[in-house]
Order: C-alpha cells, then structure tokens, then sequence
C-alpha cells in the first residue's frame, strides 16, 4: 500500500483561510478593515502575476487590498517617500514590496524603511532578527508557510536533521530559523556548498529554496524524507524533480499546490495579526 502523503497546500490554505474569517469579522465590526498594500515596481510579468493573485485572495475575504504600481524607473528615493506615505497612514496594516525591484534601487534600503508593526513578509533586518531569535511576529511569508504545512501534517521536527538547500534572506535563511529554533538539527547548503548530494541524503526533512526548476533529484535523497518545495520556476515546475522525489519521499509538497497557496495565506493572516495590534 502506497502511504505516502501528499502535502496539500491547497488544503491547509483553505484550513488557514477559514479560520480568519471570523476574526476579520469581529474587526470590521469594531470599525477595523484590514489592509495591504502591495508596491509593485517595474513591469516584470510574473511579479504582476504575483501581486494580482495576493490582491485577488484579499478581497475574496474581505481584507481591503491596494495596489501601487510605480514607473520601472523610480529611484530609491521615491519608492521611500511612498513607504514613508504609507508606514504614516494609519489605515494600512501591511506593507509588501515586491522583490526583486529594478537595478537602480537599493532594494535593501527600501526593505528596511517598512515600519517593523507593517512588515507582514519579515524583510526588514528587525523582523529577520526577531524571527532568528524566536520571537518575531510575522516570520516572511513561504518560510511561515513551510513551517505550517509541517505543523498541520504532524511532522515531527524535534531532532530531525532538516536540510534547506538555499540561503535567501526572504527564503533559505529564515526557515533554516525556524527549524532550528523548533529544535530541529538544520544544514543550510547554497552555491558554495560541496557535496550537496550527501549531504541531502542525511536529511529528515529537505526544503528545497534553490530557484533552478527541478534541481533536487529523488536518487539525492533518504528513503522516506519529507520534501518540501518552495520553489516555482517557469512551466509551473519546482526545484525538485517531482517524480523521482514522489518515488523516495514519505511527504512531498505538489507545484502547483503546495507552498504556494499557503504562503499567499500567511500574507493574509499577517495582514489581520497585524490589524488586530492596532486594537490593542
Ligand atoms: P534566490 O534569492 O535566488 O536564492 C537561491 C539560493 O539558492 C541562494 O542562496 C543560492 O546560493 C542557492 N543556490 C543556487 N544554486 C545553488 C546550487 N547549485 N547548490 C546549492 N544552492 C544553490 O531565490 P529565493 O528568492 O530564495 O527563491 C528560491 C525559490 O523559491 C525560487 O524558485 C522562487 O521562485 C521560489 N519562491 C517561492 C515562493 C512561494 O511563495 N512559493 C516565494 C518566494 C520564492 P548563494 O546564496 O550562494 O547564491
């Protein structure tokens, strides 16, 4: 009999977005609508995509969504005046800038300039660093995602050797806290790293964060490891080869339908945490 499982991110999407429903009721009824602002800058397609499909599952629930597009030349400064404008406003709860942004901005500087109580997708150095140090209160979004996914599976993380193949400051970095603060024993392999086949072949649990379309190979991994995949490439493709991983992996996330969905709802959920402090 085949047990393995599936990681549906679909389903653990529709577990999360539930659950906000009332919650976002009970602030609209307390005269709070909350809200999200997305800057997207530039014109690259599949940031567009990206910021249409958050806008799209705000409103679906009743979270107030704007969209700010500026001119693919904006300069640094600019892009801080409008994150200033908005850290300012009141009626906005959550910032999300768009990575990556045009060359010509210091897109770490604008990151930066998002107010610590907006950062709903944890760039800021403030929010990374209160995530590192386990007490942060919106991880970024796909490394919360990926640690959702686990925890409604019941996969257990205590001991377990996670590796995570890449070291992004949005992605690699800060779920390899996570795991480690959840007391899992974790590897953090990127380019530099020598022998990434053996060294995923000790792992519990793999994460994949690589950004190259189906990089990890199944032959790579440990009988029975749990894969998850955050990545999404052209063609709808993750960074693991999914038929290969499927045959070894005990539980493996699809793409589509895995960390995504959920991802887009931990920007949601941060979106109502972050309205509902405004109460407090
Ligand atoms: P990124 O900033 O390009 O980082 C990629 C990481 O992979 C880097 O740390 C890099 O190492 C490492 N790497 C590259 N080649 C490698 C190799 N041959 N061996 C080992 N490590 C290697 O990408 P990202 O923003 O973290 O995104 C990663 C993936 O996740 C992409 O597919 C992206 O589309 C996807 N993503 C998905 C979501 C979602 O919602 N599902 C959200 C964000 C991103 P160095 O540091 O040494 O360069």
């Amino acid at each position: 009999m085949d047990n393995k499982i599936i990681l549906d991110g679909q389903k653990v999407s529709t577990h999360i977005r539930e659950e906000l429903k009332p919650r976002i009721e009970a602030l609209k009824a307390n005269g709070v609508v909350p809200s999200l602002v997305t800057i997207l800058v530039g014109d690259d397609p599949s940031s567009a995509t990206y910021v249409k499909m958050k806008g799209n599952a705000c409103e679906k629930l009743g979270i107030k969504s704007q969209k700010i597009h500026l001119p693919k030349e904006t300069t640094t400064e600019e892009l801080l005046h409008t994150i200033n404008e908005l850290n300012n406003d009141t009626s906005v709860h959550g910032i999300l800038l768009q990575h990556p942004v045009p060359s010509q901005i210091d897109e770490r500087k604008a990151f930066e300039a998002i107010a610590l109580e907006k950062d709903v997708d944890g760039v800021t150095s403030w929010g990374y660093g209160q995530t590192a140090l386990g007490f942060g209160l919106y991880p970024s979004c796909t490394p919360a995602a990926i640690l959702n996914i686990i925890d409604f599976y019941n996969i257990q993380l205590q001991g377990k050797h996670a590796v995570v193949v890449g070291r992004s400051p949005i992605l690699g970095k800060p779920v390899s806290a996570l795991l480690l603060n959840r007391n899992a024993t974790v590897t953090t392999c990127h380019s530099y790293t020598n022998n990434l086949p053996e060294l995923i072949k000790q792992a519990d649990i793999v994460v994949a964060a690589v950004g190259k379309p189906e990089f990890i190979k199944g032959d790579w991994l440990k009988e029975g490891a749990v894969v998850l995949d955050a990545g999404y490439n052209p063609g709808n493709v993750g960074d693991v080869e999914y038929s290969s991983c499927y045959e070894k992996a005990s539980a493996i996330t699809p793409v589509p339908g895995g960390v995504g969905p959920v991802t887009i709802s931990m920007l949601l959920k941060h979106t109502v945490d972050a309205a509902e402090r405004t109460l407090n």
